[in-house]
C-alpha cells in the first residue's frame, strides 16, 4: 500500500489537487493531517475538525481512501468516515486512546514511538488486538528513532521491518519522510524499504513542497512521487 499527501491540510483546493494527482498515478490512500502534534505550542496546530469535511469531500470526489491522524480520544466518533486512523509517534503508547480506537473498530496505522524499542512497539500494537482489532486492521509504521546521528532528523530503522514481519502478522510500512527529514533521501529510502520487505510506504507529497506549512524540508513533489510509485509497482512482488 502507498499512503501519501501533504503533512497538513490547509485548503480544500490544494488538498483536492494533490489527492487527484495521487489517485491518477495509482496511490490508494490520501493522507493529510488536520491535527498536528507539534513540539512547540506556538507552531501551527492543524485546521482541526473542519478538516474532516474537506477530507470527506475529497473522498467523494476522487474515490481515494482517506488516512488522517487522531490526537484526542474525544474525537473518535467524528472519524467515522476515515478509512485508516493514524496514531502518531507521540501517542504510540497512549494506551487509553489505543483501547478506545480498538473498540471503535476502524483500521489503525500505528507509528513507532521515536524512543521505543521494537518489542515495546509490538506491545503497544497488542493493545489494539486485545481490545478488538483483527491483525489485518493493524498497520505498523517505522518512522525513525532518536539516535546520536544528526545528519538526518531521525534514524530510519529499516532493520525493524523484517523483524516486525517475523514477529507479527500485521502490515508493516515505512515513512522515509519523517524517518530522514530530508527530501533528497525520500526516494532512496523508499526503494530501500521496498527491498527490505516493507508492505508499503507513507510519503509526504504535495505539488509545491517548498510552501508546505509543516515539514516542507522532507516533503517531495510530484516527480519524485511518480518515481517511487513506478519503483514500487515494478519491484513490490520481488522481495
Ligand atoms: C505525521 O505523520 O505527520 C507525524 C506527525 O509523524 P510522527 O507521528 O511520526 O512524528
Ligand atoms: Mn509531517
Amino acid at each position: 500500500m502507498i499512503i501519501a499527501g501533504p503533512c497538513s491540510i490547509t485548503t480544500k483546493e490544494s488538498a483536492l489537487r494533490d489527492a487527484q494527482f495521487l489517485s491518477d498515478i495509482g496511490v490508494q490512500y490520501f493522507r493529510g493531517g488536520i491535527f498536528k502534534p507539534r513540539t512547540n505550542p506556538h507552531s501551527f496546530q492543524g485546521i482541526g475538525l473542519e478538516g474532516l469535511d474537506i477530507l470527506n469531500e475529497i473522498k467523494k470526489e476522487t474515490k481515494i481512501k482517506i488516512v488522517t491522524e487522531i490526537v484526542d480520544i474525544r474525537h473518535i466518533p467524528y472519524f467515522e468516515n476515515v478509512d485508516i486512523i493514524q496514531v502518531g509517534s507521540r501517542n504510540c503508547q497512549n494506551f487509553e486512546l489505543l483501547k478506545e480506537l480498538a473498540k471503535f473498530g476502524s483500521t489503525v496505522l500505528l507509528k513507532r514511538g521515536f524512543g521505543m524499542t521494537v518489542d515495546e512497539f509490538i506491545d503497544a500494537a497488542e493493545y489494539l488486538k486485545e481490545y478488538g482489532l483483527k491483525d489485518y486492521q493493524i498497520i505498523l509504521c517505522e518512522r525513525g528513532i532518536k539516535t546520536f546521528e544528526n545528519s538526518t532528523r531521525n534514524t530510519l530503522d529499516l532493520s525493524a521491518v523484517p523483524i516486525l514481519k517475523a514477529k507479527t502478522n500485521y502490515k508493516i510500512i515505512v515513512d522515509p519522510s519523517h524517518g530522514t527529514g530530508r527530501r533528497d533521501l525520500v526516494v532512496p529510502m523508499s526503494k530501500a524499504a521496498i527491498a527490505g520487505t516493507a508492505d508499503g510506504l507513507l510519503i509526504e507529497c504535495t505539488k509545491y513542497p517548498d510552501t508546505s506549512i509543516t515539514d516542507a524540508m522532507q516533503t517531495i513533489g510530484y516527480d519524485k512521487m511518480s518515481e517511487i510509485v513506478n519503483f514500487y509497482n515494478k519491484y513490490k512482488n520481488l522481495f
